[in-house]
């Protein structure tokens, strides 16, 4: 298999494969860069039909974890890992704690958490035989604890309001309409906040239960899944799947912005920025307003590693700095004539490649 010549390469520093006979891992742990801090990203279970497609995924996901972490202003890089297994079926304890072992190996540059397939518990088993990992309860939290979905949706809400005054030069969100596809852990908390604030919700979701409750509880008119794109609204937040704004959805849309919490929302990134700054929509890159779960783990690792207190509402200022960062973003793209998306990568590469905009280092665990 072609490595260095592999087209997720990207100049990672570190990509290690690690094989526990015993437990039946399989996992490999890519390291993208450091410039700023240890790598941090999720542990991703998988059953991947290959090695290759595995590690393809763990390279283009550690990649996008150094402009999160850069373009939050956190003194973190960016890395990721896949354990190529099925969760439902081959997952054990064993397994994981093999996982702690092989993340502790790699003596603090990397650090582990929670993503698809990988739970708290899972957290617990891994936090055995490293202490390079996040998302862990506190004794308070119980096992519910270590859910970023809360600190998620702030930063999205905090990112929508901004790009709804860039846009459309409101500073109150009284009345505005916002079609909202996806109510799971972040989507529901973020309509929750949404309708706290005045605004008319318009959802959907493949799951009737969370569509009925928030009927029920918010007052939600409720739409059918391929429905939600062409709703009369003010903001469109994509809270569900990614490469949902694509050359299909685009010419329905009638939101004047775009703002949410799942992943690569564009489907081609060049294109469909295009399509939509020729269309006047107002596009808020999903790694700048989803990284509050990010910046919370980064403050729960920094308070368990340096034994602060109050980590959380460390977090919850830092994610009150995610506008600041957007606005900077549209002005840049407004200023030089570039897209959304290009000011906010030549943002982050300007932090993580020369290493300068980082006041607070990170101190090494023990
Ligand atoms: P979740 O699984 O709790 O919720 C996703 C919701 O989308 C579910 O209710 C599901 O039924 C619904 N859904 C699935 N397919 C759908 C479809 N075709 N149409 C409409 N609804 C559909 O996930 P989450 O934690 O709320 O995350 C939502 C998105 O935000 C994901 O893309 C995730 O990668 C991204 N994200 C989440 C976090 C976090 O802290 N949880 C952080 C960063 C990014």
């Amino acid at each position: 298999m072609s490595l260095f010549n592999h087209p997720e390469f990207a100049n990672h520093e570190q990509i290690v494969h690690y094989f526990d006979k015993t437990t039946g891992l399989k996992a490999i742990i890519a390291v993208h860069n450091t410039n700023l801090g240890p790598a941090l990203g999720g542990c991703r279970m998988w059953n991947y039909k290959s090695d290759e497609e595995a590690l393809t995924d763990v390279l283009r996901l550690s990649k996008g974890m150094t402009y999160k972490a850069a373009i939050s202003n956190l003194p973190l890089g960016g890395g990721k890992s896949v354990i190529i297994a099925d969760a439902k079926t081959e997952k054990t304890p064993e397994m994981m704690q093999a996982m702690g072992k092989a993340v502790e190996k790699l003596g603090g540059n990397y650090i582990t958490a929670e993503d698809v397939s990988t739970t708290v518990e899972d957290m617990i088993n891994i936090h055995k035989f490293t202490n390079h990992v996040v998302g862990l309860p506190t004794e308070k939290e119980g096992l519910a604890g270590g859910n970023p979905s809360p600190f998620t949706a702030l930063g999205v809400f905090l990112g929508l309001k901004e790009a709804v005054k860039y846009r459309l030069g409101r500073d109150s969100i009284g009345g505005l309409k916002v079609a909202v596809q996806g109510l799971g852990n972040v989507g529901y908390n973020l309509c929750e906040r949404l309708r706290e604030e005045g605004a008319e919700l318009i959802v959907t979701d493949i799951n009737k239960e969370a569509m009925t409750r928030a009927k029920n509880e918010l007052d939600a008119d409720v739409v059918g899944l391929d429905e939600i794109y062409s709703q009369d609204v003010d903001v469109f937040a994509p809270c569900a799947l990614g490469g949902i704004v694509n050359d299909k959805t685009i010419p329905m849309l009638k939101a004047k912005v775009i703002a949410g919490a799942a992943n690569n929302q564009l489907l081609e990134v060049t294109t469909h920025m295009n399509a939509l700054k020729d269309l006047n929509i107002l596009y808020a890159p999903d790694y700048v307003i989803n990284a509050g779960g990010l910046i919370n783990v980064y403050y729960e690792y920094d308070a368990r590693v340096n034994k602060h207190s109050n980590s959380e509402e460390k977090a919850i200022e830092h994610i009150g700095r995610i506008p600041v960062t957007l606005d900077e973003i549209f002005s840049m793209a407004d200023k030089e004539n570039i897209s959304i998306t290009a000011a906010a990568d030549k943002i982050a590469e300007s932090r993580f490649m020369n290493n300068n905009n980082c006041t607070e280092k990170h101190t090494e665990a023990a």
